[in-house]
Formats: structure tokens, sequence, C-alpha cells
């Protein structure tokens, strides 16, 4: 059955676990008969780390690859007792290592024959043992997969001398224990894996820490997931070096000692577990994480995130309890209960084996807390090596075939060793986090960049600002202190003005002072001289008033002959027609009417005279003779109708009867000097009336009067002329019609003539349309600034505000006072020169209401008050 057994137990199944037993010359060549399945399952192993898939499927469809439970047994040679006592008795086994065979002698012709996986004579060195049964699984532990060493045994077999001999004064004696070590130090490497070890002992179903006495109660706790096992309680301690592994194990088995002492046990009554935990990170799992801020494309780039893959193996290597059956009388101190307990974990391995080894459904894992902690190294997930230690001693022979038996069942224990590799999301989550730190200080960096970028622009554009407003101010200043000055200048000269003319005039009245001697004979020449030229200039006026008169009246004579030529004409043609009474009464009438006026003085007379020709002769008479083809006789109507014109009285009528149409066309045709100056005369005082004024408009008599005002020379003519304007300026409805026609671009162009009669019609023409606006913006129908600064009549206005002729004067002053009053005009008012001519006005004006007027309107405009405060200037 048991050679049976043996064969069955080399199945395919076992072919496959023994890749990694390479090293086992033993399956060496079922590696060589069966490369197809190594391939297989290295191609697996290959295709496991850092990859996802692989490693998913490992945990999730795999259970795992089916891995035999090896079995090899060692027999211990005789010992000094054996010697003696056995001499005359040949061994109870006989082995056959070649053939991996052992035979149990039943008695001196039969024995039983057992094949084991390994069969390890009296001879077999420690190296040899250590490198059959250990070596692979170790190995295997440093590939990601759990590993068990167990030896089970009697008492004093080499259990202990297998597995944990340290070896100290010979090295060849080195046990498994160390030996594991040895291998597993010099695979690992210390930046990337860690080894550590904890030791402990089960005894009575307890778990004694061997590395902390204290300790002594260690419980044990499973994964309800993964069913692994686990003793948090447990010290571990990292091993880095086979020196400080050497002292662990010191001190472990001198406190297994203590307790067993304390325990009054012996150490063959309990279990020896070191386990050692290997922690190994995969290469080529790596997270890869870039950053590329600043390569310009600005975009950080996570590449798909592959966590690490860490493997988390362990080797537990397990030195039993003697496996003879204990004196049930009690015989070692023990109560029965005590024995019971003792033998407890080692019972349960035995039937957890068989029922693994039979395939039951049941296998007692949770009987003992040594099937517990082993339930991964039998039917679990783990590489498992078992090592049997046998005596020679015949006398021993039925412990001996127990202790076969127990190994031959476990050869059939399959288990589905797995690797143990997981992600190792903490590993990746401080990558992570580290990554991340990184890009947070990145952004960081780049937004200080940036923030700081921003502000050298703010402070930047502050600074331009500031400058802009510093030089702004400086100019402004500057412009300031250069118009106080001028100002200052300004007084100042008036003022030495001042002085020297009161000086003069105080010379004047203290004459008698000797020293002024020579100035008062100056002045008094000068003055007899003025004196002289204002009587000669008197004599003129009175000349030119003389001359006036007589053509005034030799005006009225003609008319008068006119008038008779005309009625002789009449007569002449009555005559003709045969009516003699009334060709005598006109002439007779006539004849009167001139011998009537002849008789009368040329003086005072005259008005009363036309008047009564107005009257005798008849309006469109003397209207008719205004188209009279003989020149001297339109001269002289033009005068009569002037005349008659003068008088308000006369007005309507003479506009009536078509005098104003006929003096405006008169106006036009005509090329005499004499014909125009009278006839613009006449429309001046026609145009004092309102209605005519429109009537004046209506025929185009605007643009008439600019023509006449652009091409005569005579100041009088002009003087009418910008009279007729001057009148039409006043008329609040006619303003824009006014200016559209040219009406002041005619007024300002008469100024050329620089007579003062026509500069003072200018000037009254200008009052008359400054007040007509200012009268219209107080009432809102008006907005914008005055036509008359648009059509260029302020540098004039200003220049002549201090005209000496006071008729000039008095209109430019009211002409301002109206402008100021309209606050659009204010700042074409300040610029021109305006202001100043307001604020002396203001001051020295002789007339009281225009002093008054002016510092009304100064101190109602807020612009012209402003610009007051800003030059310093009070009012
Ligand atoms: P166990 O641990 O199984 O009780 P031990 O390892 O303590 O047995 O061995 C008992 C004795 O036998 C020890 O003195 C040990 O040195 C010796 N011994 C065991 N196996 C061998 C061996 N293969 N070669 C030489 N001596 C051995
Ligand atoms: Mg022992």
């Amino acid at each position: 059955m048991a050679s049976g057994g043996y064969r069955n137990g080399t199945s395919k199944a076992s072919l496959k676990l023994d890749r990694s037993l390479s090293s086992s010359s033993s399956i060496k060549s079922a590696i060589k008969s069966k490369p197809n399945l190594v391939s297989t399952t290295s191609g697996l192993r290959r295709s496991s780390p850092g990859s996802l898939n692989g490693t998913a499927a490992a945990a999730k469809d795999d259970a795992g690859v089916p891995g035999r439970v090896r079995v090899a047994v060692r027999l211990r040679p005789r010992n000094a007792e054996e010697l003696v006592a056995d001499a005359d008795f040949a061994d109870c086994v006989e082995l056959q290592p070649e053939l991996k065979r052992l035979k149990l002698r039943k008695n001196n012709w039969d024995s039983d024959t057992y094949e084991f996986d390994e069969v390890l004579t009296e001879f077999a060195s420690q190296k040899r043992v250590y490198e059959v049964v250990a070596k692979p699984v170790v190995e295997s532990v440093l590939e990601g997969y759990n590993g068990t060493v167990m030896a089970y045994g009697q008492t004093g077999t080499g259990k202990t001398f297998t597995l944990g001999r340290l070896g100290e004064e010979d090295t060849a004696a080195r046990g498994i224990m160390v030996r594991s070590m040895e291998d597993i130090l010099a695979d690992v490497s210390p930046d990337t894996d860690s080894v550590s070890v904890s030791y402990l002992q089960l005894y009575m179903e307890t778990i004694q820490d061997l590395l902390d006495p204290t300790n002594d109660n260690i419980s044990i706790v499973e994964d309800p997931k993964t069913g692994d096992v686990s003793l948090p309680g447990a010290t571990v301690v990292g091993i880095r070096d086979q020196q400080s592994f050497l002292e662990l194990l010191r001190i472990g088995e001198a406190h297994r000692f203590a307790a067993n002492t304390k325990l009054n046990t012996e150490s063959s009554r309990s279990h020896a577990i070191l386990m050692v935990h290997v922690r190994r990170s995969v290469k080529g799992g790596e997270l890869e994480v870039s950053l590329s801020t600043e390569n310009g494309n600005g975009s950080h780039l996570i590449k798909p995130l592959r966590p690490p893959i860490v493997r988390r193996s362990k080797l537990v290597v397990v030195d039993l309890a003697g496996s003879e059956r204990i004196d049930k009388s009690g015989s070692e101190g023990h109560t029965l209960e005590e024995a019971k307990s003792i033998n407890l974990s080692l019972s349960a391995l035995g039937k957890c084996i068989n029922a693994l080894a039979e395939n039951s459904p049941h296998v007692p894992v949770r009987d003992s807390k040594l099937t517990r902690l082993l339930r991964d190294s039998f039917g679990g997930t783990a590489r498992t090596s078992l090592v049997v230690t046998i005596g020679p001693s015949p006398r021993h022979r039925g412990e001996t075939a127990s202790t076969i038996m127990f190994g031959q069942r476990a050869m059939k224990v399959e288990n589905m060793v797995k690797l143990k590799e997981e992600f190792d999301y903490k590993s990746l989550a401080r990558r992570l986090d580290i990554q991340l730190d990184k890009i947070i200080a990145e952004h960081e960096r780049q937004q200080k960049i940036f923030e700081d970028e921003v502000e050298k622009m703010r402070v930047e554009s502050e600074n331009r600002i500031s400058e802009a407003e510093r030089n702004y101010s400086h100019a402004l200043e500057n412009e300031r202190l250069k118009y106080q000055k001028d100002y200052m200048e300004s007084i100042k000269k008036l003022e030495e003005q001042w002085i020297l003319n009161q000086q003069k005039h105080g010379n004047d009245r203290t004459r008698a002072e000797p020293k002024d001697e020579c100035l008062d004979k100056m002045c008094s020449t000068e003055a007899a001289g003025n004196a002289e030229i204002l009587k000669l200039r008197k004599m003129l006026e009175d000349e030119a008033c003389q001359k006036e008169k007589l053509e005034e009246e030799i005006t009225i004579l003609r008319s008068q002959l006119l008038q008779l030529s005309f009625q002789a004409d009449e007569t002449r043609r009555s005559l003709d027609k045969g009516d003699p009474a009334r060709v005598f009464t006109g002439l007779d009438s006539l004849m009167n009417q001139v011998r009537h006026l002849q008789l009368k003085d040329s003086g005072n007379g005259q008005k009363v005279s036309i008047a009564k020709l107005f009257e005798q002769v008849g309006l469109q008479k003397i209207l008719s003779l205004l188209e009279s083809e003989d020149a001297d006789v339109r001269i002289h109507a033009v005068k009569v109708v002037a005349n008659l014109a003068a008088e308000e009285a006369n007005q309507e009528k003479i506009v009536e009867a078509g005098g104003l149409t006929s003096l405006l066309m008169l106006l036009r045709s005509t090329e005499d000097e004499t014909i125009r100056r009278v006839a613009a005369g006449a429309i001046a005082n026609l145009a004092m009336n309102e209605t005519n004024q429109e009537l004046i408009m209506a025929q185009g008599g605007i643009s008439l009067l600019s023509t006449t005002a652009a091409d005569a020379e005579d100041p009088q003519t002009l003087r009418m002329v910008a009279g007729a304007i001057a009148n039409l300026c006043g008329n609040d409805k006619l303003q824009m019609k006014l200016r559209g026609e040219g009406g002041i671009q005619a007024l300002l162009g008469m100024v050329r003539c620089g007579h003062p009669d026509v500069l003072a019609q200018v000037a009254r023409g200008i009052a008359n349309f400054a007040k007509c606006e200012s009268r219209a913006s107080s009432q809102g129908t008006k907005v914008g600034k005055s036509l008359l600064i648009d059509d260029g009549a302020l540098p004039w206005i200003v220049q002549n505000a201090n005209n000496e002729a006071s008729p000039i004067r008095r209109h430019i002053e009211l002409a301002l006072c109206h402008l100021a009053q309209q606050e659009m005009n204010a700042r074409d008012m300040i610029s021109g020169g305006a202001l100043w001519e307001l604020v002396r006005i203001s001051r020295d004006c002789s007339r009281e209401d225009i002093r008054t007027l002016a510092l009304r309107t100064l101190n109602s405009s807020p612009t012209f008050q402003t610009e007051l405060r800003r030059l310093r200037i009070e009012c």
C-alpha cells in the first residue's frame, strides 16, 4: 500500500512542482524528461511580475500550481548508547538511497519497503540535507511563495540536529535554519527587500514568544477572506545580517530552555517555530509619472498607473515535539489532561495529514493551534518539505514505523503553490503622494513666478503712472507760475503806468516847483497845441456842418426842380391831350410850390418843407424818381426818401408804398457811391423797425448789404451799412438767417476801414447779436457757443474792449458781458483773453451798471470762477 501510495505520489503533479527543486538531483532527471512542463510553469512565473493581468489571474482565476509535499527520511547514526546496547542487533531499517527506498525490517526475513522523495543515510552531511530538503523551499520563498520545512520524528532522532544546529564551532554542522537564512540574506537586496523573523514555541496549546519571554500567550489571527494566519502579537525582528540572526536563535534557544524549566518539561515536548518573513519588491512594476510643466506644452502627463508589486512570502521552519507517544500514566510528571494537551497539536497534525492524504472532504485544521498555524503548509499554498528523522535502533521499531507512515501519508498531500504577490498600494500611495507633492510644489513655484510677474508689472505701471502724474503736475505748476508771473508783471506795469500818470498829474498841479519848470513848459506848450487843434477841429466840424446843410438845401431845391419838371411834363401831356385847365392848375401849383420853397429860408424849416413836399408831391412820385434815368434825379430822389425815412412817422408809409424794395433794388443796381450811401442810410433807418427788419431779410437785404460792405470804401457808406446790419442784429428771430447769410462776417469785414463811426456801429451790431444770443441761451432756445465766436469775432472784441472811443468801448463791454452770460463761451473767452477784459470791466468800468453787470456775470459762471481761483484772482 505504501509503495503504491508512493507511485501514485510521483504523479504528473509532482513533476510540475519541482521546477523550483532544480538543485535536487532526483528531480533533475524529471525536469529533463518533461521540459515542456517546466517551461510552462516558468513561463507563468515570468509573466506574473509587473503584469496586472498576470497577477490578477494568479490571484483570482488560478488556484495555484499543484505542489505535493516533499518528504525526505533521515537516519541518525547509532549513538554511543546504541552502539553498545544494540551491538548484537542489526538496524531496524535498511536504506537504499539511490533507489530512494527504505526497508523497515519486520523480522529477520521480512521487511516493508517505502519510497521517499529523498533517503538520507546516517552519512548524509548537513549541507546535503539542507540542499535536498530545504534549499528548494528557500528558493521558492525568495521567489515569492510561502514555504515550510518541518522535522517530524521521535525524540532524539535528530530533528533539532537537522534544523536548529548553529554550527558555531563547526560550520559544517550548521542546520537548516542557519543555512536558509544565509541563502535568503545572500539573495535579497537590502534597498528594496526586507527580512524579519519571529521565533515561537507552542506548548500545551499556548504560543510563547521565544524572543520576548513575557509575551507568553500569543493569539492566532486568521484573515476571513484569504484564510491567511498571522501572529500580530509576536515579536518581529528585522534581519540584516547572519550574525544578528544567530544571536536571535541563541536568545530564542535560551528562552526556550528557561521556559521549559519553568514549565517542568523538556524541549522535546514543545514545538519550536521559526517564521522568516521575506518582503521583496518586484522590479518592472514601476509607477511612471512625469512632470512636463516647463517643456512648453504645459501639460501634466501621467502615464497609466502601474502600482509596484510586492511579494510577501514566509518561510516557516517547524521543529516538532517528539512524535513518541507520551506515557499516559503521567510518569513524566504530567497529569493525564496535561498529557492530552501536550499531544493535541501533534495528533491533530496527524489527523489533518491523514484527511488530506485521503482527500477527505473535512480536514480538522481548527482542532489545534499547530494545525491552524500550518494550514498553509499542508493543503494550502505553501511549498512544503518534510524531513522525517528516524533512529536505527530495533528497540524503537514501533516508533520508527509510525514515523515512516507519517512521512508516507504526508507525501500524498497536495498543495497548490501560489505566488504571494500583490500590488503595493501603500507604496503606490506613497509615491503618488510624493508626485503630488512635487506637482503641488511645482504649481506653487509657477504660481509664485506668475504672481511675482504680475506684481512686477503692477509696480512698473504704478511707477509709470506716478511719473506721468509728476511730469503733468510739474508742467501744470510751471504753466501756473508762468501765468502768475505774466499776471504779476502786467499788474506791475499797470501800477508803474498808474504811478507815472499820478506823477504826471501831480507835476501838473505843482508847476511852481523850480525843478519841474522845463517839464511845465513842455506841458504848457503841448496844452496850447491841443487847444489849437481842438479849435481847428471845431471849425472844421462847423464847416462840414455848413456844407452838409447847403448840400441838403441843394437837394431839396433839386427835388423841387424835379417835381416841377415832372409836373411840366404832365402839363405838356395834358396840353397835348387838350386839357388846358388842368395843365394850368398843375403847372401853376408847381410853380407856386417852387416859389414858395424858394422863399423859405433853408435852415430850420428844412424838414417841414420836405414833409410838405412829401404830402404835396406824393410818395409814389418820389419813389418812381428813384428809377429815373437821370443820375442827378436819382440822387436827389434817394436823398428825399432817406430824409423821409429818418422820420419814424413816415417809415410805414414808405414801406407800404414799396420804398424799401425800391431802395434795395437801387442798392443792388447802382454803382454810384453817393446813392449807395444814402440808400444804405435810408435802409438803416427803416431797419429800426422790427417788421421792416423781416422784410429786409426776406428780400435778400443782408446779402446786398454784405456786398455793399465788401465793395465800399467810403467810411460814411460803411457806417450806414454797418448801422443797418447792427439794427438787424438786434432781432431775435433773425439771428440764424443773418449769420447764415454772412451778416456777422460782413460786420467784421468792415472794421478794416478803422473809422471810429464804423467801428462803433460794428460794436453795436455785435452787442445786439450777443444780447439776443444771451437771451436765447437763458430761455434755453440756444445751445452751444456763440455764433460770434464761431465767426471769429472774439479777437477783435478783446482787442477793442478798451478802445478809447467810448461808443465802441461801451458796446464791446456790453457784448462781452452778454457773451460771458453764456457758459458755453467761457472756455473760449478764457483762452481768448476775454476774461481779463471782463475782470478789468468789473473793476475799472466808469459806468457802474456795466461794472456791476460784468461782476455779476463773472460770479455766475462756474468756469470763470474756477479759472479765477486757479489764477488766485479775487473779484
Ligand atoms: P531530537 O531533536 O530529535 O530530539 P536531537 O537533534 O537532539 O534529537 O539529537 C539527539 C542526539 O543525537 C544529539 O546528541 C545529536 O547530536 C545526535 N544526532 C542526531 N542526529 C545526528 C546525526 N545525523 N549525526 C550525528 N549525530 C546526530
Ligand atoms: Mg529536539
